[in-house]
């Protein structure tokens, strides 16, 4: 048996106010995605990115998160050979010209309902209701962010900074992490834990089995308070319903609450000391909340690190089925 590995992008556009997706038409006849083998030594990103200018022209930047595979098998001089197929996600920028290569005849804009008709195969189509479930988070979340980004312009009396510093990690993740507010650090750079206990919290996760990227990181409030301080009760008022469409959208398993005030505010639990390492059902939220306590605790106090590393190393096996 011999392996074959691809790489490519699934384009989307809008075309008459619906979503499309850019096939090329095959010599032979049949449609196919953008795609092509990964060189040794190159990365599957990397390989989607070349082959897609490649084929289409197009040098386009891929969505950070989306990463999808379609394997099949087929025989080549009676040989079985798996062919694995990872796909990235890309919208077609503005102006964009497709060019397409001498191995093609040309391309189409397939809609979804269109393509049920088309001859693909079903794991094909069934991948492509999977990128455009993605997509529809990523509308749905960039709705949500953008009338959040505009609270300090349309909030009398705002007294956070008015730098929005998004949640970050792939919209479907199974683990959700909300701390309490950016610090200085996520101010400056529009990004969630990116400062001290941002790297506590890497290291965290790792205990847990989890690497950064598999996880939705995010705080209750997403704009940094003036001094580090503590939100105000009504600055948590004004944020939470923002959050709380967050997390509808990305509907987690469970989500990680870290510290006193993400506690309080999504669990309704105040003291995270005596709380720490439960585990509790949420119907509210439809999944699990998991207390524990603020890695910034842990930067200042150096006594909470252990408290922080035993239930992340008790989180690894809550997640396990995840
Ligand atoms: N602490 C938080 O609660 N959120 C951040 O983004 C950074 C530090």
């Amino acid at each position: 048996m011999q392996f074959g590995f691809s790489a490519g992008i699934v384009v989307y556009t809008y075309v008459d106010g619906e979503r499309a997706f850019l096939m090329l038409k095959r010599t032979q006849g049949w449609l196919d995605l953008p795609k092509g083998h990964i060189e040794k030594g190159e990365d599957s990103r990397s390989a989607a990115i070349r082959e897609t200018e490649e084929e289409t022209g197009l040098r386009l930047s891929t969505d950070l998160y989306f990463k999808d595979e379609v394997s099949y098998w087929y025989n080549k001089n009676s040989e079985k050979i798996k062919k694995m197929n990872i796909f990235y996600l890309a919208k077609l920028p503005a102006n964009a010209k497709i060019r397409i290569s001498y191995e093609h005849e040309g391309y189409e804009w397939v809609k979804m309902d269109g393509n049920t008709k088309l001859k693909i195969y079903d794991n094909w189509k069934e991948m492509l209701k999977r990128a455009s479930h993605y997509i529809d988070m990523i509308e749905r979340m960039g709705k949500v962010n953008g009338e959040y980004a505009l609270l300090p312009s349309t909030q009398k009396g705002w007294q956070l900074s008015s730098n929005f510093v998004p949640g970050e990690g792939p919209l479907n993740a199974k683990i959700m992490v909300i701390g309490q507010a950016p610090g200085r650090f996520e101010d400056e750079q529009h990004r969630p834990f990116v400062g001290m206990a941002g790297k506590l919290l890497d290291n965290l996760l790792r205990k847990a089995g989890l690497r950064r990227e598999k996880v939705y990181i995010t705080s209750i409030v997403q704009f940094f308070p003036p001094e580090n301080r503590v939100p105000t009760d009504e600055e948590a008022e004004i944020c939470m319903p923002y959050l709380k469409r967050q997390i509808e959208i990305i509907k987690p398993k469970i989500i990680v609450l870290l510290g006193n005030f993400a506690a309080k505010n999504v669990a309704g639990i105040e003291e995270v000391m005596r709380n720490h390492g439960k585990l509790i059902k949420s119907r509210e939220y439809g999944c699990y909340l998991y207390i524990t306590v603020h890695p910034a605790a842990a930067v200042r106090i150096k006594k909470n690190t252990p408290i922080l590393e035993e239930d992340f190393t008790n989180l690894k096996e809550l997640i396990k089925d995840y």
